[in-house]
């Protein structure tokens, strides 16, 4: 066995590689940059190697051996940074994994939106300049009985632009119940702050009563804001007081209630078996001024902030400055119009169309059979280097909504029969395209949920060559 330091003196010079013919015909067609770049890397992952103390010949130093890793470095330099994963997490608004998977119909109206020019701003009819927000408006109004409707790049941005509008110098009464971060770090209190809008709580942080909101109103105060909890839920001695209560109060002292639902949704939840969450129609009818939410959670469509309500206020939220800087883009705004014509013009087959919803009522029965063929299919790949069982599990809807869970499902659960199952999760995230599982109690589980039929085979595929990789990194 060799020193770290001769081993070390043996690892090949970047030249020496870049003289390989292989490494010559790859880089004919290639930036010589990149070639280079993926040199380092390999030579620094060797490096790594020798000080970590792994077991290394000589003849691990060998440039030729070391061209599999150079190509891997490649393919990885080459590859589109965001891409396709397989999400078998079982969360079906995954914020880290892009939210809301788009129907056809959606992808198709991107696609026409963007081989070309739209009549994006421009009102063909006249000829003349026309507003982007037309697009959605009329659906928005038809589908949750508004007065007025205008869209944005997201609610964070929505709830920003409102507060700003109809609030800056003034105060905003919210109750300490509802003073929320949700991920990414986005705080009310914050953006309430950036806003220009001045923060009054009131109540504490599991009881406030409408007399709380009643002692805080003043000659300050632009409105009542009542936030959806989202991703947390105070449970046992509780009272908050519900949008129509707030609502009585605005009335009497003519002062706006703005609802951020954060994950508004069209259909009642309750209905299909899941929820409840309140639908946005019901924040209206309770007598919400504004209403904003999210276009990619519940929903099931495009990142985009959705701003109701009435028609004064919101003809002064689309002046506001902020709303040009934050405005929705052209290929959100087609998919955003396709899936809101679904939900309005198809709403018997919205939960079929519509992958979220499609997603979140999806039968145990059926979870329970797609979970029994998937672990069929790993069971095949991975032979005796796992165990594999179907396990009842629950899944979760994510993207701060529902977070009390109750989707019951089915995992395909793997475990492993003598590697570690963290370095099997890790392998499974290395592959292409990367598959996404969770761990618990040392198995590794795949919830068909969020999985599509035509994903079986990859995830399979993944499973069995992760197991035989961690098998052949501890020699086993
Ligand atoms: C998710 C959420 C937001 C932020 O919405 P984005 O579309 O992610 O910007 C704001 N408020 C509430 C209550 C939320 O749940």
């Amino acid at each position: 066995m060799q020193s770290r330091e001769t081993l070390l003196r043996q690892i090949p010079a970047v030249d020496e590689m870049l003289r390989l013919p292989a490494v010559e015909a790859w880089a004919k067609s290639r930036p010589r940059a990149v070639m280079v770049e993926a040199i380092r890397g390999a030579l620094a992952d060797l490096r790594e190697h020798i000080l970590a103390g792994d077991a290394l010949r000589p003849e691990d130093l060998d440039p030729a051996r070391l061209l599999p890793a150079v190509e891997a470095r490649l393919i990885a330099i080459l590859r589109p940074s965001l891409r396709r994963v397989v999400n078998a997490t079982g969360v079906v608004v995954h914020t880290n994994l892009g939210r809301s998977p788009l129907p056809a119909e959606a992808i198709e109206a991107i696609r026409r939106v963007a081989e070309g020019y739209s009549n994006l701003e421009y009102d063909v009819a006249r000829g003349e300049r026309g507003k982007r927000f037309v697009h959605v408006e009329g659906l928005l109004r038809d589908l949750t009985g508004a007065e007025a409707a205008t869209v944005v790049n997201n609610n964070a941005a929505a709830v920003l632009l409102v507060l700003n509008a109809l609030a800056e110098g003034k105060e905003v009464v919210v109750s300490r119940g509802e003073l929320i971060e949700i991920g990414g770090s986005f705080r009310i209190p914050d953006v309430m702050a950036r806003s220009g809008a001045r923060l009054r709580e009131v109540g504490t942080t599991n009881k406030t009563r409408l007399k709380d909101y009643e002692e805080a109103v003043g000659p300050d105060t632009a409105m009542l804001l009542k936030v959806h909890t989202s991703n947390f839920a105070i449970v046992g001695f509780t009272e908050d007081v519900p949008v129509s209560g707030l609502a009585g109060l605005g009335r009497r002292r003519g002062i706006p209630v703005m609802h951020d639902l954060g994950s508004g949704s069209f259909v009642d939840l309750a209905q299909l078996g899941i929820g409840p969450e309140p639908t946005v129609g019901e924040s209206l009818k309770a007598g919400a001024d504004v209403v904003t939410f999210s276009g990619d959670k519940l929903l099931g469509g495009p990142q985009a902030g959705i701003i109701l309500g009435k028609k004064d206020l919101i003809e002064k939220i689309r002046r506001n400055p902020l709303a040009r800087a934050v405005r929705i883009d052209k290929l959100t705004l087609a998919a955003l119009e396709a899936v809101l014509r679904i939900y309005r013009d198809d709403p018997a087959d919205a939960a079929k169309k519509i992958p979220v919803l499609a997603m979140l009522t999806a039968a145990p029965s059926d979870l329970k059979r797609r979970a029994q063929k998937l672990a069929e299919m790993i069971r095949r790949e991975v032979r005796d280097r796992a165990a594999v069982s179907v396990q009842p599990e629950q899944s979760q809807a994510g993207g701060g909504a529902l977070p009390l869970g109750n989707l019951p499902t089915f995992a395909a659960s793997v475990l492993p029969a003598d590697v570690s199952v963290s370095r099997v999760e890790a392998l499974l995230r290395e592959s292409d395209p990367p598959v996404i599982a969770r761990v618990k109690e040392g198995c590794v589980l795949f919830d068909p949920r969020t999985l599509r039929d035509a994903d079986f085979p990859v995830v399979a595929q993944a499973v069995g060559r992760a197991l035989g990789e961690a098998a052949a990194e501890t020699g086993k």
